[in-house]
């Protein structure tokens, strides 16, 4: 039954204690608590606590686990538990390296946890080679590239089939062998610790991964994996209307499978520059446009920028500073279907701030005749 105590207390070390300093930890408090030295039952139960702590604090999968999901997690990964098999065995750090972040791993993890880990004895589900991995990387693109859709070629590492073997992970001429360590059961029985104490279960067999049977001869290329890790270009289409954030699911683009087994996907994520001239709500687009006094006044047609050009408004006569028109479909373009949004054009009424001499009189002149001149008592309202 595993201690309730925290592990790194039981040793007194800290969260970042070395591998040596643990060592050195454990080995003073296993010295202390010895059952040889003829101790009360508290010493043995601290002795075993010792033990507990430092089989998970040494091993650093097992660390890394227990820092993440605690005594759970750490105890997932029974003995036996090998490189590829069930419990953190498929959790590799490195898997984590190179284009983003790998969710697919993770989605294993819990997989793992969940169906390995815990089965009560009820036997393990027969799983073949396991699925490749998901991948996620992220792209930037143009604000334009956003309108009108854009092809990107991402470079990434990924496990890829194998070629010598063509993803079989069997040398060439090798015949395909009943596994010599589960006996083609495709099941090994391991002792594994749980909440419940020590229980032995069946779990998959690491070496076949359930298959029972395997090559005789591994493919020296991928070591009988069927794949390689190989650096590949993929070539994402981008359609328009993508939004900032969105994620693109290349099915199959993922890493390749164990020995033929499906390949994971890739999951790019598009991130958008924002655009200098327009503000972007989904497919509306909003747009700023600077007018003059007079065409405010007597109203004018003026060119606005849309999405992918241009076009014409017309502003009508005694139009304020701040209001807003919509051009129909010409915002962003809606996303894998026809049509756009629209654009809000909101015009401002520049006021000039160089006149010549004739432009001021002329103003000056309005000023006294037609200008929007404050109401009687507007002033004496305000307290001005
Ligand atoms: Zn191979
Ligand atoms: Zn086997």
């Amino acid at each position: 039954m595993p201690t309730s105590r925290d592990y790194y207390d039981i040793l007194g070390v800290g969260k970042t204690a070395s591998v040596s300093d643990v060592k050195k930890a454990y080995r003073k408090l296993a010295h202390k608590y010895h059952p040889d030295k003829g101790g009360t039952a508290e010493d043995e139960k601290k002795f075993k606590e010792v033990q507990e702590a430092y089989e998970v604090l040494s091993d650093q999968q097992k660390r890394a686990a227990y820092d993440q999901f605690g005594k759970a997690g750490a105890h997932g990964a029974g003995p036996g538990a090998g490189p590829g098999g069930a419990g953190f065995g498929g959790f590799n750090p490195q898997d984590f390296a190179g284009q983003g972040f790998d969710f697919g791993n993770l989605g294993d993890l819990f997989e793992q946890m969940f169906t390995g880990g815990f089965g009560g004895g009820g036997g393990t589900r027969r799983r073949g080679p396991s699925r490749g991995s998901d991948l996620q990387m992220t792209v930037t693109i143009d604000f334009d590239e956003a309108v009108r859709g854009v092809t990107k070629q991402v470079s990434l590492n990924r496990r890829a089939t194998c070629e010598t073997c063509g993803g079989s992970g069997a040398a060439k001429g090798s015949k395909i062998v009943t596994c010599d360590r589960c006996g083609g059961q495709g099941q090994v029985q391991v002792t594994r610790r749980t909440v419940l104490g020590t229980m032995a279960q069946v779990a998959e067999c690491p070496e076949c991964h359930g298959e029972g049977k395997r090559p005789e001869k591994p493919c020296p290329a991928c070591a009988g994996e069927g794949r390689k890790q190989k650096k590949e270009t993929l070539t994402v289409e981008i359609p328009a209307g993508i939004d900032e954030g969105q994620t693109i699911r290349i099915q199959g683009a993922g890493e390749a499978g164990e020995r033929g087994a499906p390949s994971g996907h890739a999951y790019v994520i598009v991130h958008v520059k924002p655009s200098k001239v327009f503000e972007r709500d989904g497919t509306m687009l909003g747009v700023t446009v600077p007018i003059s006094f007079p065409q405010a006044t007597l109203g004018d047609t003026v060119e606005v920028p849309t999405a992918t050009g241009k076009t014409t408004l017309k502003i009508p006569a005694g139009t304020q500073s701040g209001e807003t028109f919509t051009v129909k479909g010409q915002g962003m373009p809606k996303l894998n279907a026809a049509g756009a949004g629209d654009l809000k054009v909101t015009v401002q009424v520049a006021v000039p701030q160089k006149l010549t001499a004739e432009e001021k009189r002329l103003v000056e002149e309005l000023g006294r005749k037609e200008g929007p001149k404050p109401k009687k008592g507007f002033l004496d309202k305000l307290g001005l």
